[in-house]
């Protein structure tokens, strides 16, 4: 990578992988992005230059300060959302990655101002339901995208204490505390937008209680990296 403080090679490489697992799951396509904070600096984090998450090699990987700035003056283009990221490891310490996508089950729910809500033991990380955010409500009408440090700000905000924001008629975001709990919050929310939505349609749904999601939550936390290395070889597989 290039950056004035060298990060960790292992958690550079761990980004890498993340980018690639989140294609490969379905979760981004060209666009959408994965960022982590850096190891040994809770103030810069870690984002890949402008470019397809799928083609995403270590060398494209940046390092960027809470005003989204590209540290090393790279002179490298940078995603235009890197603002998502700055102000989420700004307001919350607790995060350390975060995934901000377009994924397409997730839409409905922003479009419509439903919470995704945990539908099983899988999402329990959504606890009591994802926050909201609408861009139309700081800037009124834009391109939607958090193109700067105030819409980031705002949608921080909006976060709150959640693990995951629904941005109307534009995506999601969610956050961690590891690059890989991160991609397998993605992944569910993912998923469990596409089962919620399945559901409503043959009746009333009982979703997960609050206690109930909290224990899974907790537990799924401890089985992560059993997923990550199926996910893991299944990209690595490809690569030959
Ligand atoms: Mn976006």
């Amino acid at each position: 990578m290039t950056g004035s403080v060298q990060a960790d090679a292992g958690l550079i490489e761990k980004l890498v992988l993340a980018n690639q697992i989140l294609y490969d799951q379905g979760v981004v396509d060209g666009l959408g992005h994965v960022s982590v904070r850096h190891d040994q600096n809770p103030g810069r984090f870690l984002l890949s230059r402008n470019r397809a998450p799928a083609l995403v090699q270590a060398a494209d990987i940046l390092c960027y300060d809470l005003d989204g700035v590209d540290v090393a003056n790279t002179g490298q283009r940078s995603y235009l959302e890197r603002f998502i990221h700055a102000e989420i490891y700004r307001a919350r310490p607790d995060v350390q990655a975060v995934v901000h996508s377009h994924s397409p089950n997730v839409i409905p729910f922003g479009a419509t101002g439903q919470r995704l809500r945990p539908i099983f033991h899988m999402a329990g990380f959504l606890g009591s339901g994802t926050a909201r955010f609408d861009t139309h409500d700081v800037v009124g009408d834009s391109d939607l995208l958090i193109g700067n440090a105030e819409l980031g700000a705002a949608l921080a905000r909006a976060l709150d204490s959640c693990s995951c924001v629904l941005m109307r008629g534009h995506g999601s975001t969610v956050v961690g505390t590891s690059i890989e709990q991160v991609v397998y919050r993605a992944i569910y929310s993912e998923v469990n937008a596409r089962l919620q939505l399945n559901a409503c349609t043959l009746g009333e749904v009982k979703y997960l209680t609050p206690g109930e999601a909290d224990l899974a939550a907790a537990s799924n936390d401890t089985q992560i990296g059993r997923s990550w290395e199926l996910w893991w070889k299944q990209v690595t597989d490809k690569r030959r």
